[in-house]
């Protein structure tokens, strides 16, 4: 349930509302835009007597929200959620370009990549130190020494990092990391999220390989019902019964997520489309969608890659895609 306060509204008239609210055993989240202040009610509202909290003269307004999902929902909190890590920020207008290898090789190749990407327009280094494979004996990234070596990456060119987490159990590790991605096979691992929402750090939630974006929404009210409100979305593909590519990019997931929540959304077009002939045609189109960041994957020498060689970039060919989304952005602006 929301209610939203009419313009005018003192503080000390709406603290007054909360703690009537709370009374009832609510969790009350306020949301202050522009124009009206919208208090986001959380709990069993059955107890709410609807008409009486309407007929209150600070009142405008009261609605339920039929969506299963409420701090995510943009009835909730009507502006764009900017995410802020180190200095970069994303969502409200916002964009940020993630680049980097898909795992975390070695400490010259990950500051190398990280030197390319950051001349070539990065705001974000990606890298991969847990690496969840479909096969145990595939190599399963280089774990703690790959914090490590991302850290030095990050002194030695100044770009905020992001690396996958898969286990509660390694979360000290991620102390000095800016933002922490949940892959797609994680997506629903809710102890994890939970553990996530008691942290303050930006997630990057990314959409599990056959969710519908109601669950993403769901897993993302998993963290914040916790507490954490820095959440990003990522849209990675999705499984179909196409196979020419690895999955198929749903870039309506943009337009939805936008109409349905206030957080910001990035697209992989890595991942989902698997070639990396197809990345920069996907990551144009999902900035001319409406994306709030694209997260690609590069490396210094693809074809030796450990990991995903296939769908990584050269540092040239990031430089071309990161050109064109620019350009985009710009036809939009
Ligand atoms: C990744 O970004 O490294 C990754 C494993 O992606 P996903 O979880 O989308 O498969
Ligand atoms: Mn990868």
């Amino acid at each position: 349930m929301i209610a939203i306060l009419k313009r005018g509204t003192t503080p000390e008239q709406t603290e007054h509302l909360i703690q009537w609210l709370k009374h009832m055993d609510l969790d009350v989240h306020v949301s202050e835009g522009k124009e009206f202040t919208i208090l986001g009610l959380v709990g069993d509202t059955t107890r709410v007597d609807m008409e009486l909290l309407n007929s209150l003269e600070i009142v405008e307004n009261v609605r339920r929200v039929s969506e299963p999902f409420k701090q995510a929902n943009r009835k909730f909190h009507p502006n764009d959620s900017v995410i802020s890590c180190a200095n970069v920020k994303i969502g409200g207008g916002n964009f940020a370009m993630i680049a980097g290898p898909c795992s975390v090789e070695s400490e010259k190749q990950i500051v190398d990549v990280a030197t390319s990407v950051k001349a070539y327009g990065a705001d974000i280094l990606r890298g991969g130190a847990f690496k969840p494979r479909t096969s145990p004996y595939a190599f399963q990234g280089l774990k703690d020494a790959g914090i490590q070596m991302l850290l030095k990456a990050k002194e030695a060119t100044g770009l905020p990092i992001i690396t996958e987490i898969m286990n509660v159990r390694s979360l000290d590790l991620f102390e000095d990391v800016d933002i922490i991605q949940v892959g797609a096979r994680n997506m629903q691992n809710f102890d994890l999220l939970q553990e996530l929402g008691k942290t303050k750090k930006p997630i990057l939630l990314k959409r599990g390989l056959a969710n519908t974006l109601q669950e993403l929404l769901m897993s993302a009210e998993y963290i914040m019902s916790e507490g954490n409100e820095n959440i990003i979305l990522c849209e990675r593909g999705i499984r179909t019964y196409e196979n020419y590519t690895r999955n198929t990019l749903d870039l309506s997931a943009i337009p939805v997520l936008h109409e349905l929540t206030h957080l910001p959304v990035v697209v992989d077009p890595s991942h989902a489309t698997g070639r990396a002939s197809l990345v920069p045609s996907m990551a144009v189109a999902a900035a001319a969608a409406g994306a709030d960041g694209i997260m690609v994957e590069v490396h210094n020498n693809p074809s030796c890659a450990l990991c995903d060689g296939a769908q990584s970039l050269t540092p040239d060919q990031f430089k071309t895609l990161n050109q064109q989304v620019q350009k985009v952005r710009e036809v939009l602006r």
